[in-house]
């Protein structure tokens, strides 16, 4: 028998975002040794759910949506990953994001697989009943599958504090017992953890120093330029401006702004607030249209929306020294080739932004002892392990002579793979 690389539920003409992780799985297997005759389980999720979600409108229709939670990888501990909430979602995006997870929470050694769920909705489309009402109804269907020891979804694009309460909550009904720890990012209120709101921007300037560290470049005074305002994007811009630099450009689904002297970052914050977007923002000295924003000129280049973002359309546009992947899967294979070739330094999505998964496992510890933490502990251990990490996949890509993406691999897949052998097959 041989093996197919490819499951047959996939469209092997467009393989979407899973395709864009295989070839990075290919990148990595001449790198594994004698693990890599174990590289195939890398290459298919373990567990693929697959659910109807109908809720009753406001107005008294009933309406569909598609939801899905796959389990990549559990070698290393249960699942784990977020639940995105997206008109464009689908199986193959929804297969790499959970794939990404079993890479990320390697590489920065939490004791986890990798899992991610979504539901293909745009929740704008919804008012907040509604909106309960689909996540109370997904929770229900995915619950044969999750839990505090099995599998612990998170926030991911278009979740909060507030989808994660009802899950919780949905869980625990279900359960008859309070599962705090079958989710995290949750409100304080409710078990959360301080600093996770905060914590995925956070790693990403925290990865951003190191990498600024070792090409020579001053944080304070960089000029960088973000995609992406929410969770990750925003959060960084803070935490760069504070530390001097110069947000000289931000794009989000609504335009383009542009100020070489700095853009100011809390009233931007404000203006997101009011109007929805980054469009519009008075404070801006121009505005760009979507695709040239990626030809400005910067020292740090920050992609933290979605993925596929950066292709070979574009990549040779890009004029900067570093690029840090807030978002999940932003460069393909090929524009990760035309980068590279230009010496720009990537820091990889599975090592950048780490740092919210990383404080979920914070979040997730402190609910089993029901003991909390302080804000400073929390964000001390997870500058530590964010600085570690980065320097351990520094190492191995001076050693191997590897981009820091095929390094992390290294270094994750490897200890996936090692868990994989150790525990054997069953039965
Ligand atoms: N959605 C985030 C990510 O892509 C966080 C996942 C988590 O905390 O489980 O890493």
């Amino acid at each position: 028998m041989t093996n197919h690389a490819l499951p047959s539920y996939l469209n092997a003409e467009d393989l979407g975002p899973w395709g864009q992780y295989l070839k990075q799985i290919d990148r990595v297997t001449p790198h594994l040794g004698g693990l890599s005759r174990w590289v195939e389980t890398l290459k298919r999720p373990k567990r693929i759910l697959v659910v109807d979600v109908p809720i009753e409108r406001d107005d008294g229709t009933i309406a569909h949506y598609e939801g899905y939670r796959v389990q990549h990888n559990m070698s290393r501990g249960p699942g784990k990953g977020g639940v995105r909430f997206h008109q464009d979602v689908t199986l193959s995006e929804v297969m790499a994001l959970s794939a990404w997870m079993t890479v990320k929470n390697a590489a920065v050694n939490v004791p986890y697989g990798g899992a991610k769920g979504g539901i293909r909705v745009d929740p704008k489309t919804l008012s907040k009943g509604e909106l309960q009402r689909l996540t109370r109804r997904y929770t229900s269907e995915i619950s044969l599958i999750i839990g505090p020891t099995k599998d612990i979804p998170a926030p991911d694009v278009n979740t909060n504090e507030q989808v994660m309460a009802w899950m919780m909550d949905s869980y625990a009904m279900i359960e008859g017992n309070l599962s705090t720890g079958v989710v995290t990012g949750k409100p304080i209120s409710m078990g959360g953890s301080l600093g996770r709101r905060e914590a995925t921007g956070r790693g990403v300037f925290v990865t951003g120093r190191e990498a600024a560290a070792k090409r020579g470049v001053a944080i304070a005074g960089a000029r960088i330029a973000i995609q992406g305002f929410g969770n990750v994007g925003g959060i960084a811009a803070n935490m760069f401006a504070d530390a001097g630099s110069k947000i000289i450009a931000v794009q989000d689904h609504t335009g383009t702004v542009v100020h070489q002297g700095g853009l100011n970052v809390a009233e931007l914050h404000k203006h997101v607030a009011e109007t929805g977007g980054v469009a519009g923002f008075p404070g801006a000295e121009a505005t760009q249209d979507r695709d040239s924003f990626w030809g400005i000129e910067s020292d740090i280049l920050v992609p933290a929306a979605l993925e596929q973002q950066i292709t070979a359309k574009n990549a040779g546009q890009i004029r900067t020294k570093i690029i840090l992947e807030g978002a999940n899967g932003p460069t393909t294979p090929e524009a990760d080739d035309i980068l590279n070739e230009k010496d720009i330094l990537i820091v990889p999505d599975v090592l950048c932004n780490a740092g919210g998964v990383t404080v979920s496992y914070f979040e997730w510890v402190q609910d089993f002892s029901s003991f909390f933490w302080s804000e400073e502990e929390i964000n001390a251990r997870l500058t530590r392990i964010m600085q570690d990490a980065f320097n351990s996949v520094w190492e191995v890509s001076q050693e191997k002579k590897v981009s820091l993406r095929t390094a992390t691999f290294i270094l994750a897949c490897t200890r996936v793979l090692a868990a994989r052998e150790v525990r054997g097959l069953y039965p």
